[in-house]
């Protein structure tokens, strides 16, 4: 027997439809009687811990993702896996913010959720919903979990979380992983893919790392972008992060005044990191001329990164190391969970 406790959070899993509105809210979702006979033929044992109000994932904030963190580390020893049911619309940016919280995990946590409620015609909920259970049981010959990360199943595919994005609203296929392959498939059988899978130091105790900053913001370029937002962004009160989404392999305008903003401020101690706007590929700086610019401001690369992974990277290690700047550049421009790809 295996045992997984599912974490539920909220999401379309658990919605009704409201009567007057005709609007979805999370109401509250009884799965014993539902998955029950499934997990009975699979030797699987699901508890369920209900968070209380549930909310749509559009409402999750750090202090979320600390009680999920939380819950997964207090209950760690109790159980072999974890699957925490959650709103696809933020799923990436908690995937990958547990995933920095929950240092050397050595269990699998499996987000998913459903682009239609439980028990409505054609709802994804309950295929989602067992399969994850079932990776979350998953376990090698020796007894070891077979994915002992932080990840997103949806649909047929395992994703590491970190590697995520939300790419579809209408189809079942909610998520890709635009920089990092599937760690598993699943058809008639589930196909895992060790070699891509990551697995932290057995010898190194689970960890928790609840503290976040929110000074963070997202400077996406455009063309025509004006120097007085660029400015307004920058200068924001106690920002210490900046995820700066550039073109290309990492290019922005040439502009003089653009180097001068971001060079006078990543001298007064902000730290920006260079993403690119396409989903697949990585930023290289000094590629094109129109990058050197960003190298010699002091922006760092945030190589293959997805948003939703930088972001979070940021606001936990600012939580962590607080002022220590050095370190967490060192850190964001180095691999913590399968996060980047540096080459
Ligand atoms: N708005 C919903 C949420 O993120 C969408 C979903 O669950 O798919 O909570």
């Amino acid at each position: 027997m295996s045992k997984v406790l599912i974490i539920l959070t909220g999401g379309t899993i658990c919605m009704v439809r409201n009567e007057e509105t005709g609007a979805l809210h999370p109401a509250s979702l009884t799965l014993a009687d539902a998955i029950t006979p499934e997990l009975r033929s699979a030797h699987i044992v699901a508890e369920v811990l209900s968070f209380s109000p549930l909310i749509d994932s559009s409402d999750v904030n750090p202090d979320n993702w600390v009680r999920m963190a939380q819950a997964v580390y207090d209950h760690y020893s109790d159980y072999d896996g974890f699957v925490i049911l959650h709103g696809t619309d933020t799923m990436s940016y908690s995937g990958s913010a547990l995933s920095f919280m929950l240092r050397n995990l050595g269990k699998p946590v499996v987000f998913t959720g459903s682009q239609l409620p439980m028990g409505m015609m054609r709802s994804d909920a309950k295929e989602n919903l067992l399969t994850s259970i079932e990776i979350a049981a998953a376990k090698d010959e020796e007894g070891e979990a077979l994915v002992p990360e932080v990840t997103i199943y949806f649909e047929d595919r395992l994703f590491r979380a970190n590697r995520t994005t939300k790419r579809n609203a209408e189809h079942f296929s909610a998520f890709n992983s635009y920089n990092y392959p599937a760690l598993a498939k699943a058809g008639v059988h589930i196909t895992y893919q060790p070699h891509l899978i990551h697995y932290s130091d057995p010898a190194k105790p689970l960890q928790l790392c609840d503290k976040t900053d929110t000074h963070v913001a997202i400077l996406k370029l455009f063309p025509g972008i004006t120097r007085e937002v660029v400015h307004s962004v920058l200068s924001a009160d106690g920002l210490r992060g900046v995820v700066l989404e550039t073109y290309g392999a990492g290019n922005a305008p040439s502009v003089k005044w653009l180097y001068e903003e971001l060079q006078e401020s990543v001298q007064k101690g902000l730290i920006i990191v260079n993403k690119t706007q396409c989903n697949t590929g990585s930023v290289e700086m000094g590629m094109y001329e129109t990058s050197i610019n960003l190298l010699k401001a002091g922006v760092l690369s945030g190589y293959d990164i997805t948003t939703e992974a930088l972001l979070t990277k940021m606001m936990c290690l600012l939580g962590e190391y607080g002022e220590d700047t050095e370190t967490i550049k060192t850190l964001l421009q180095t691999p913590l969970c399968g996060e980047l790809t540096l080459e």
